[in-house]
């Protein structure tokens, strides 16, 4: 494919964070972003020439949207498949429909994955109440009841302790179709962050320890501990074969727990990834320069670390109030996100340091 020249317009699907981030990337090379999302605000659209705030299933704006973009990729894995495979049908969509629906799907990733040699912990389909008291008894407590959709940072999960727990957990999860998780025994907690370019190459992070709190990401960092680095080839080779069998184009994360036993894989985003921020700072390229150059057909930027350590705080909340501190270190990358409304649980920026620890 010929590369996109500068002065074209690349299309994000949502309009958070992760697409303010990507804007940013994609005007290096020169590029315009059309940010598509429904929501009335847009930290992305803040920093883009155009921003379309229209429903999912708006199909005039959607073809008018796929009319003004060159290409259109997505920052959010919750945009429902038919919008995607409806752009699909006026404009290049990269990464393509095939990974953002099983994303979406808890159960259909977990088939997914075992059937290319991954391992997810132990899990059963729980359509209903009634399936849940089998699946218990199948999968054994304690276990984790997660939504089979719309499931992120620690929504729509509950924790079963012992069986007489199966009634809290159905009800908080607002009854909806789920997986039961068997409660996996872990070390650590790390991720596999990926790019695949248009030709097929693959290229890979550094697996960095990833921290959470409350269900919510906190911290990673680098270098990994020891078992982390011993389980990361593995780790990766599963996520390469993710890419390939789903003719994968863009940033791929894969999260992972180390065990004893080798890495068990927990979930997939179909996108950049906040396990990946520290890159901006602390990879020749980042995820996100490393995406835009995927989906616009640009030779791929080296993922290599800059420095060690790294880490990668975020900014959760009332964390946010802890700027004016961090802007005192003067090795702290402070990103603030520019969300007005501070909820609890609500990502409003992160702090990375690299070649240094926080002061
Ligand atoms: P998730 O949204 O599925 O990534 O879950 C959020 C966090 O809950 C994970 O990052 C883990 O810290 C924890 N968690 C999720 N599933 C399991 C599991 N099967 N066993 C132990 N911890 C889990």
């Amino acid at each position: 494919m010929a590369l996109l020249p500068p002065g074209s317009t690349i299309g994000i699907l949502g309009g958070g964070q992760l697409g303010r981030m990507l804007a940013v990337a994609a005007a290096q090379f020169g590029y315009k972003v059309h940010i598509y999302a429904p929501d009335a605000e847009s930290v992305a659209a803040e920093v883009t020439a155009h921003h379309s705030q229209a429903a999912w299933d708006d199909e005039p704006r959607l073809a008018a949207f796929a009319a003004a973009c060159d290409v259109v990729t997505y920052e959010f894995e919750n945009v429902p498949v038919d919008t995607v495979r409806f752009l699909s049908g006026h404009v290049a969509v990269r990464p393509g429909a095939a990974g953002l629906k099983i994303a979406q799907d808890r159960l259909e990733e977990k088939n997914f994955v075992a059937g290319l040699g991954g391992r997810p912990a132990p899990f059963a389909a729980v359509p209903d109440r009634a399936a849940l008291d089998a699946a218990l008894g199948e999968i054994g407590a304690p276990a984790i009841l997660k939504t089979v959709r719309m499931g992120y940072d620690g929504k729509g999960q509950a924790r079963i302790m012992t069986p007489a727990d199966a009634d809290t957990a159905w009800e908080t999860i607002g009854r909806h179709a789920a997986v039961l998780e068997g409660f996996v025994t872990f070390a650590h907690e790390f991720s596999v962050i990926l790019v695949r370019g248009i030709d097929g190459e693959v290229r890979f992070w550094d697996s960095p320890v990833n921290v959470h709190e409350g269900g919510i990401l906190a911290t990673s960092s680098l270098p990994p501990p020891q078992i982390v680095a011993d389980q990361q080839g593995e780790a990766r080779a599963l996520m390469a074969k993710i890419a390939e069998e789903l003719d994968y184009v863009g940033v791929l994360t894969g999260e992972f727990f180390a065990t004893k036993d080798g890495p068990v894989f927990n979930e997939m985003a179909p996108r950049v990834h906040n396990s990946g921020h520290w890159t901006i700072e602390g990879a020749v390229a980042s995820q996100f320069e490393n995406h835009i150059r995927a989906v616009a057909g640009l030779p791929l930027g080296s993922p290599a670390t800059r420095a060690l350590p790294v880490a990668m705080r975020n900014l959760i909340g009332a964390g946010i109030a802890d700027i004016p501190a961090l802007l005192a270190d003067e090795n702290c990358h402070v990103h603030h996100y520019s969300k007005t409304e501070v909820r609890e649980g609500r990502k409003l920026g992160h702090a990375t340091w690299v070649g240094a620890s926080p002061a």
